[in-house]
C-alpha cells in the first residue's frame, strides 16, 4: 500500500508491506510552490515516484496493490473509506468550499496518482469520517436551521483517523475491546482536537465546521466569540481573507507569545518569560475545560489518551492538564509521566479510576489498513 497525505505545501508518503505492516519507505516532499521547492503537487508526486524508484520500490512495481489518500473533508456524504471513481472525485470537489485550503491538494494527489497508475485502486480516507456518528445534539449549531442546511454549517470534526486509531489503541492498552471503553482522546499536535468516544463510537469533538474551532493550537485560535470577527471587520477594517489568515495562521500559541512550538515555549518558560507562560496557561486552561466537558458528555470515562507531537512528548502539558482532577477520578503518576518512551503506555497511578495514557498516533498506518481492507474487497 502506498499512502499519500497531500497537504497544502507538502506531500507525505509511506509505502507499507501489509503482510507484516512493515514500513518499506517513507518521506516528505516539502515547500511545494515555494522558492527552493518543487513547482506544484504533480511535480511533488513525481519526486516521490523518483525517490521510490531510487530504492527499487518503483511505482510500476506489480506488488503495489493500492494507493490510500488522506482527504480532509468528506462532508456528510463520505462517512467511510471510499474507492475513488470519477463520481467520488466530483463529490470531493463539491466539498472544496468547506475545506478550501485542504481538499484541492488532496484532489490533486489523487489525480496525479491515478495518472501514474491508472490500473490501481485509489482509496480516499476522510478526516471527518470518524465523527459522522456525532449525535445531532452535538453536530448542530444553534443557528437558523434553513441557513445551516443550505450552507452545510454543522460540526464535522477532523483528525478522525487519529482519534479512531488512538481510541482503539488505548482500549487495547487497557486489555479491553473498543466497544467496552469510553475514551477522551486529546490529539495535540500543531493542529489540536479532542474527542469523546463512547464504546468505539465518536459522540463529540472540538473541531467544528472547519478545523478552527476548539482547542488552542500552534497557530489557530480555537474557540472564539464570533462577535470578535464582526468587530475585526467593522472596527479594525480587516477583510475576510485577512481575518481568516489572522485566526488560522497567526493566532494560537504563536499569536499569544510569538512561538508555536511547545519545546521553545518550555525553554522560554524556564527562563521566566511571562508571554510564554501565558500562552502555556491559556493552552492548558482550554484543554482542561474540554476534559471536563467530555467527562460530562460521556458520564463515565475509562481512559484519557494523549497523542500527537505535544501530547506524546510534553510531560509538562500532560501534568498541567491532569493536575487536581482527583475528584474526576484522574490520578497521574508523576514518575511515569516524566519517562520518555516510544510506545503506548500508562502514565496514571495504579488504582486511578480513570486511566491516563500516552498513545502515539499513526495516521499513515491507519490509512494503509483502511485502504488494504477496501482494496481486498
Ligand atoms: P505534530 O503536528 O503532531 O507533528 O506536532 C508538532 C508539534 O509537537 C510541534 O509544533 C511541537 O509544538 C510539538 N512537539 C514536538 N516534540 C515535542 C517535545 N519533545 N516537547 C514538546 N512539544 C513537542
Amino acid at each position: 500500500m502506498l499512502v499519500l497525505n497531500s497537504g497544502s505545501s507538502s506531500v507525505k508518503y509511506r509505502l507499507m508491506d501489509m503482510a507484516d505492516e512493515t514500513r518499506l519507505a517513507s518521506g516528505t516532499v516539502e515547500r511545494i510552490g515555494e522558492p527552493g521547492g518543487v513547482a506544484d503537487h504533480a511535480s511533488a508526486l513525481r519526486a516521490v515516484a523518483d525517490e521510490l524508484a531510487g530504492q527499487d520500490l518503483g511505482l510500476d512495481s506489480p506488488r503495489l496493490a493500492a494507493v490510500g489518500h488522506r482527504v480532509v473533508h468528506g462532508g456528510t456524504r463520505f462517512t467511510e473509506p471510499t474507492l475513488v471513481t470519477d463520481e467520488v472525485l466530483d463529490g470531493i470537489r463539491a466539498l472544496v468550499p468547506l475545506a478550501p485550503l485542504h481538499n484541492p491538494a488532496n484532489i490533486t494527489g489523487i489525480e496525479v496518482a491515478r495518472d501514474l497508475r491508472p490500473d490501481l485502486p485509489q482509496v480516499a480516507v476522510f478526516d471527518t469520517a470518524f465523527h459522522a456518528t456525532l449525535p445531532e445534539a452535538a453536530a448542530r449549531y444553534a443557528i437558523d436551521a434553513g441557513t445551516a442546511e443550505r450552507y452545510g454549517i454543522r460540526r464535522y470534526g477532523f483528525h478522525g483517523t487519529s482519534h479512531a486509531y488512538v481510541s482503539r489503541a488505548a482500549a487495547a492498552l487497557l486489555g479491553r475491546e473498543p466497544g467496552e471503553v469510553n475514551a477522551v482522546v486529546l490529539h495535540l499536535g500543531n493542529g489540536a482536537s479532542a474527542s469523546a468516544v463512547r464504546g468505539g463510537v465518536c459522540v463529540d469533538t472540538t473541531m467544528g465546521m472547519t478545523p478552527l474551532e476548539g482547542l488552542v493550537m500552534g497557530t489557530r485560535s480555537g474557540d472564539l466569540d464570533p462577535g470578535a470577527v464582526f468587530h475585526l471587520a467593522r472596527v479594525a477594517g480587516l477583510d475576510t481573507d485577512a481575518i481568516d489568515t489572522l485566526l488560522n495562521k497567526k493566532s494560537g500559541l504563536l499569536g499569544l507569545c510569538g512561538d508555536n512550538d511547545m519545546r521553545e515555549i518550555g525553554r522560554r518558560m524556564a527562563e521566566g518569560d511571562a508571554d510564554a507562560r501565558l500562552a502555556f496557561d491559556v493552552y492548558v486552561h482550554r484543554l482542561r475545560r474540554y476534559v471536563g466537558a467530555f467527562t460530562a458528555v460521556l458520564g463515565r470515562v475509562d481512559v484519557i489518551a494523549f497523542t500527537a507531537g505535544v501530547g506524546e512528548n510534553s510531560a509538562a502539558v500532560r501534568a498541567a492538564a491532569m493536575r487536581d482532577l482527583e475528584n474526576l477520578g484522574v490520578v497521574l503518576d508523576p514518575v511515569r509521566n516524566a519517562v520518555r518512551a516510544g510506545g503506548p503506555r500508562l502514565v496514571s497511578a495504579d488504582g486511578s479510576p480513570v486511566a491516563v495514557a500516552v498513545v502515539p498516533t499513526d495516521e499513515e498506518l491507519a490509512i494503509a489498513r483502511d485502504t488494504y481492507a477496501l482494496a481486498q474487497g
